[in-house]
């Protein structure tokens, strides 16, 4: 399934600033304070990678769809 959208939810936990999503897939994920997609990036270039993200962050903040 193609992803559309990926997003910081904050509504049961919080980003720890961590870097770990950015260090999996610097192209999509940034950390300068809290994570932050970066836009205009085709995120079915990097499916594999923002699945990896989601399911590696600690604090399980990162959601797509
Ligand atoms: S892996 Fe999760 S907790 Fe860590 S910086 Fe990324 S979004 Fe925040």
């Amino acid at each position: 399934m193609a992803i559309k959208k990926v997003w910081l939810d904050e509504s049961a936990g919080e980003c720890i600033c961590c870097g770990a999503c950015e260090g999996v897939c610097d192209a999509v994920f940034s950390v300068p304070e809290k994570m932050q997609v970066t836009e205009g990036v085709d995120f079915n270039q990097y499916e594999a990678d923002i699945k990896a993200a989601a399911d590696g962050c600690p604090a399980q903040v990162i959601k797509y769809e």
